[in-house]
């Protein structure tokens, strides 16, 4: 294929002036960004020659090398990786894969805040960030096992150009033309320096041609202290190598486990949380994993590049984002676990039943979750940061995994009707806020807080001081189900089903009932309240006298057992057939509203006006709780018909 000019995908051209112009302060960083790279590509060819052993006939050392040529300005970082055929090129250089990127990256222009920016991080920016110090990059790559090799240049300006090559040998070799206020980077003990500090434990060599003055020997090897100087160049390896999972903890420093992190992770900003343990006895491994410190855009769409746990099989990475080392719900973990018990061999398709992983799964799950428990008893506000960025997650997990449902119970929280917006309680202290004698743990799922307060159930838990939890997320509901109790007390919907808060106050007066069974109230509207229930028969299953309105006419009440209508509009929002329910209209006995409609009633039963006051009182329970009203063109007309009639009743008496 012939040399083609092309234009970068607009999201890349903005992501590319972000990464060059505001995303790193420290520019050294572009080195360790190559050098994952080269590292990543590494080991994608060494796992794929497991199976393939033709692929590294030719070269099979494995090696990062650095090139300085100061005449001509040139850094050069070449590997003997996989390599790219030049589709992949296409595909990783010259796009951003990532669906929702486009969207997400209007968003960051909107907002310029630190935050966004730290956000940015999260995209595979690592190439992009050798044009914080280059004014030309030259790609060079050849596919293992493919024979031909493909070029591409760019200024980072907004094009670049592609074309097909040749190249001796497999891998990917990448060329930096420096900045001429860049040209530091050609010094050998600035990039000695960069190396230690950044990829000292990259498991591969990095290696650089260094040149030494030395005295030249006679032929017995005795230096010949009067001849001049010569000098010699000789390769030497700049990093360790040490994996830093299998080093000793107390040996480690907090600046090398961020480093690793970033390496892995391809964030740039400071893990939250490090957990490195080994496991001894029947099973023996180790584990290297982060909590990073802000949650990605898109913790909640699939992906299939998520950069997860990686896994190592005696000293051989085996694949990145092992699915099967963690539950769902823990996604957000990032790391390195490594085992001997497993074959070299392994495949993906046999890891889920494999009892091994299985194991270290559950291993790892809990080491996790004893982490965030001690986070949460003994730092809350440290915990409370991690909460927000992953809290939702978390609750995902009390619904899938059953096993761990104890403690997942104790690390989930919520927002309540005694917190401040934003802030959060534990189930464990709600419980110790309880009132005596109160058996429930209440709560109200809807879209918001905002939607949440207003609505009318909660009107008797606020004017009898009974806690109410909020449950705002999407997975709140989904969760709570599979709770269903907490210290021996049960999760009550406080839109469900009966209430009973007499441990609150003394509301005896009202419940007691006759010889009959009814109260003063059900035997004062009885009669209206059964025309209510014909009128409104297709609408409602029923219609009673409520005890939990203080301030409301009325509000909606669903089944013990029923769908809520927080889980009904979820449903609908996806376009999900949900099972149609139909709910209990409950009314205010004290509401003025009932002794007027009452009168009415008493007066002529065959009032049309008690059809429309009827409809009324049922669309305004539905606006109480955010469900959508079913004929809106009827509610509008009632409403015109009111002012009508109470307008021409103030203009008459005006006129009086
Ligand atoms: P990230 O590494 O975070 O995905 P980059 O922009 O650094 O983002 O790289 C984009 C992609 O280009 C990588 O995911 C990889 O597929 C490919 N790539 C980059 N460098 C190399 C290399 N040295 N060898 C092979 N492929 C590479």
């Amino acid at each position: 294929m012939s040399k083609s000019k092309k234009k970068f995908k607009s999201e890349v051209k903005e992501l590319l002036d972000m990464v060059i112009h505001s995303l790193y302060s420290n520019h050294d960083i572009f080195l360790r960004e190559l050098i994952s790279n080269a590292s990543d590509a590494t080991d994608r060819l060494r796992f794929e020659a497991l199976t393939n052993k033709d692929l590294i006939e030719e070269n099979p050392d494995w090696k990062i090398k650095l090139t300085l040529d100061p005449d001509a300005g040139v850094l050069t970082i070449s590997d003997n990786g996989i390599g790219m055929t030049r589709d992949e090129v296409e595909k990783n250089i010259g796009t951003i894969a990532r669906s929702g990127t486009r969207a997400f990256l209007e968003e960051l222009k909107k907002g310029e805040s630190k935050d966004s920016l730290e956000l940015i991080g999260q995209f595979g920016v690592g190439f992009y960030s050798s044009f914080m110090v280059a004014d030309e990059v030259t790609l060079v790559t050849r596919r293992a096992g493919e024979a031909g090799a493909t070029r591409w240049i760019s200024q980072g300006n907004g094009s670049y150009t592609i074309e097909d090559c040749e190249k001796d040998s497999r891998g990917t070799e990448i060329s930096l033309h420096l900045q001429e206020e860049k040209k530091d980077y050609l010094e050998e003990w600035k990039i000695r320096k960069i190396v230690k500090q950044f990829s000292d434990f990259v498991e591969y060599p990095v290696a650089m041609d260094v040149s030494r003055e030395e005295t030249p020997k006679d032929k017995d090897g005795n230096p010949q202290e009067d001849a001049e100087k010569v000098t010699v160049i000789e390769e030497q390896v700049l990093n360790s190598m040490k994996a830093i999972w299998m080093r000793p903890k107390n040996e480690i420093k907090k600046d090398e486990y961020n480093e690793f992190y970033k390496h892995i992770s391809h964030d740039y900003t400071d893990p939250f949380k490090v957990i490195h343990f080994s496991a001894e006895g029947a099973l023996e491994f180790k584990a290297l994993v982060y909590i990073p410190g802000k949650a990605p855009f898109d913790l909640f769409h699939t992906r299939d590049d998520r950069k997860g746990i990686q896994l190592y099989v005696k000293r051989v990475f085996i694949m990145d984002d092992c699915k099967d080392l963690l539950p769902e719900y823990l996604r957000f973990v990032k790391g390195v676990v490594e085992s001997n018990d497993l074959s070299l061999n392994i495949s993906r398709e046999i890891l889920q039943e494999n009892a091994v992983i299985n194991k270290i799964q559950k291993s790892l799950v809990g080491k996790i979750l004893k982490t965030l428990k001690e986070l949460k008893t003994k730092k809350p506000d440290e915990y409370l940061k991690f909460y927000r960025e992953f809290g939702r997650v978390l609750k995902e997990g009390v619904h899938f995994d059953f096993a761990n449902k104890e403690k997942l119970q104790d690390l989930i929280m919520f927002e309540s009707s005694k917190t401040e917006p934003g802030e959060f309680t534990s189930l464990r202290d709600y419980v110790s806020r309880q009132k005596d004698g109160q058996k429930e743990i209440y709560y109200l799922a809807g879209d918001s807080r905002d939607a949440v307060t207003s609505s009318p159930h909660l009107e008797i838990f606020k004017s009898k001081d009974v806690e109410v939890l909020y449950m705002t997320d999407p997975v709140d509901e989904w969760a709570v189900q599979s709770l269903s109790e907490y210290d021996g007390k049960p999760l009550k919907a406080i839109d469900r089903g009966d209430m009973d808060l007499d441990f609150a106050g003394d509301n005896a007066d009202e419940k007691k009932k006759d010889e009959k069974g009814k109260t003063k109230d059900e035997k004062k509207f009885g009669k209206l309240i059964e025309f209510l229930k014909e009128n409104l028969n297709d609408q409602v299953k029923d219609v009673r006298i409520s005890t939990r309105l203080t301030d409301s006419i009325s509000c909606l009440v669903a089944d013990e057992f029923g769908m809520s209508p927080h889980m009904e509009r979820m449903f609908a929002a996806m376009n999900q057939d949900a099972p149609k329910t139909t709910r209990i209209l409950e009314l205010n006995p004290k509401h003025p509203i009932m002794g007027i409609i009452l009168r009415l009633y008493k007066n002529n039963k065959d009032d049309k006006k008690l059809q429309d006051y009827a409809a009324l009182i049922y669309d305004q329970a539905l606006l109480a709780e955010g469900t959508p009203v079913n004929d809106t063109s009827r509610l509008n007309r009632l409403i015109s018909d009111l002012i009508v009639s109470e307008g021409t009743r103030i203009i008459a008496d005006l006129k009086k």
